[in-house]
């Protein structure tokens, strides 16, 4: 009987042979950014990647998604390796599109190169596993472009902001079980596992004013502008009474000031963002901003539209998938692998909602710089610590999960507990996605 050890040595044999074309992969997504849902030329590698390893993809999955089955012996739990296709905007990053501003620097394109990757490995072996694997290249991790894509949801287009929550409220994760992916990290972490991450939600935001001549008559306008930024005020004054344990982030854009700047403003357009590490954390912080917008209103005697939607739920990876793959981690780099459980849970990811359905683990892997993600120099410049060392755990790690009858992932299921149904996700959401006009009264008032 072939040991488990045997399957992974030819896995990563494979791998190893496939080191060029990976690398390639990660390196090309890289030059070609593309942002969240519009990710069609991406798709399109990721298609033809699928098709080169014997896939018959299914293509188009909340816009953008891409999904192949590899086949295992028998019927058992189906593992996903997921790679998020979607780029930032960073108009000044060395690789960004100079026509949109998209840029990979958050490393996503390692993540499509080392789910396929792990595929190449992986097919080598499917005959030998008691259970499918799932390759998934996903949409729209990045919560930007907010107004565009709540655009589309108000045009019945898109439920969510994110990819994940997309895919799985069309029931695209309903046949699979357990989920992972390898998200960049920064040089000084070779590999490591246990990071949390915070929940947030999206809101889009625009006042309404009165526009009038901003030097002969200022008085018979009301200022959108103004109103925003007071409420920016009053936001910042609630900075200070956030919990600590919330770990609240509140981040803005004005997206729409005025018109022309001999008017007082009548219309004003915020977007934003508000982080924190649970649902009622989320929540409390909401109901501060909303207070904070009202009473920007409330004073200029504007009024103003607060649309609120789930972004992200709270993330944490899953504790039994992590002592599967741990063990593979330490494996490819000793004690460079690394535990970030205590590591302070400032971002979000929408691996949090896949987390709300099913286990699931995101290990980080160098991208070989030390720069900030989501600044202007991080970008993968070590394709193999960032796409190839990955492709390995995770391939070793579906292989330790699916061997022998998928002992080990009915014990990561069991050890688990109960998961939310897509139902169950779907009420979460659309309870917390709110839509309000408060009038500050002064719009109905003689000019
Ligand atoms: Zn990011
Ligand atoms: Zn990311």
């Amino acid at each position: 009987m072939t040991s488990v050890d045997d399957i992974k040595a030819r896995v990563c044999e494979a791998i190893d042979r496939a080191a060029d074309r990976i690398t390639a992969l990660s390196d090309d997504i890289l030059r070609h950014p593309e942002t969240g849902y519009k990710e069609t030329r991406t798709s399109g590698v990721v298609v033809e990647q699928m098709k080169q390893l014997g896939l018959d993809p299914q293509t188009g999955l909340a816009r953008t998604g891409v999904k192949g089955r590899l086949r295992g012996r028998s019927q058992g739990p189906t593992v996903a390796v997921v790679g998020e296709l979607d780029s930032l905007i960073i108009p000044d990053h060395p690789f960004a599109d100079p026509v949109t501003g998209a840029a990979h620097a958050c490393g996503h394109n390692a993540q499509i190169a080392s789910m396929i990757g792990a595929g190449i490995g992986l097919a080598e072996v499917s005959g030998e596993l008691d259970g499918d694997v799932v390759l998934f290249a996903v949409p729209a991790e990045e919560c930007i472009e907010v107004d565009w894509r709540l655009g589309l949801r108000d045009q019945g287009e898109l439920h969510h902001t994110a990819g994940k929550a997309e895919l799985i409220r069309a029931g695209h994760f309903d046949d699979v079980d357990l989920a992972m992916l390898t998200h960049a990290g920064p040089a000084m972490l070779p590999m490591g596992v246990g990071a949390n991450a915070n929940g947030s939600l999206v809101k889009r935001i625009r006042f309404h004013g009165r526009s009038a001549h901003a030097g002969a008559a200022p008085w018979a306008g009301v200022s959108a502008y103004k109103a925003a930024t007071v409420a920016i005020a009053a936001i910042d004054a609630h900075r200070e009474m956030f919990r600590d344990e919330d770990g609240v982030r509140v981040h803005h854009l004005i997206t729409h000031a005025g018109d022309a700047v001999t008017a007082i403003p009548a219309r004003t357009d915020m977007e934003m963002l508000i982080r924190a590490r649970t649902i009622e954390g989320m929540k409390r912080a909401s109901e501060q901003v909303d207070r904070a917008l009202r009473g920007g209103a409330l004073a200029m005697g504007a009024d103003v539209e607060i649309t609120t939607a789930v972004s992200f739920l709270p993330f944490s990876d899953d504790a039994a998938l992590v002592e599967v793959l741990e063990p593979n981690g330490r494996a490819l780099v000793g004690d460079g692998f690394v535990d970030l459980k205590d590591l302070a849970a400032g971002g979000s990811t929408d691996m949090g909602d896949l987390g709300s359905v099913m286990p699931v683990v995101q290990p980080i892997a160098s991208c070989g710089t030390d720069a900030v993600a989501h600044g202007n120099a991080f970008y993968t410049k070590d394709h193999v610590a960032a796409a190839v060392l990955p492709a390995k755990v995770m391939a070793m790690t579906v292989v330790d999960l699916l061997v022998d009858g998928a002992a080990r992932a009915r014990k990561v299921l069991d050890a688990g507990g109960p998961k939310m149904t897509r139902q169950e996700f779907v009420d979460l959401h659309d309870s917390l996605s709110t839509d309000e006009r408060f009038s500050g009264g002064g719009l109905s008032a003689e000019a």
